[in-house]
């Protein structure tokens, strides 16, 4: 509830999935795992701190551990 979930990386116009490792800031800029590491964990636009996006229930289980392991 609350969260947009975004589909592309605000950076790199990475597409992202539900699924998908993904950080946002505060004000929800989202960003693939890349750009997040290019940045240093400082969002681009705002200076905020950007956090692993927390996978949406019902998201499908086996993809999110595989995700996880890489
Ligand atoms: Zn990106
Ligand atoms: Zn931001």
């Amino acid at each position: 509830m609350g969260l947009e979930m975004r589909k592309k990386c605000e950076r790199c116009d990475t597409k992202l999935y539900d699924y998908s490792v993904a950080y946002i800031c505060t004000h929800e800029c989202t960003y693939c795992e890349d750009c997040t590491k290019q940045t240093k964990h400082v969002c681009p636009n705002c200076q905020g701190e950007l956090v692993r996006r927390p996978i949406p229930s019902g998201a499908c289980p086996i993809q999110t551990k595989k995700e996880a392991v890489q």
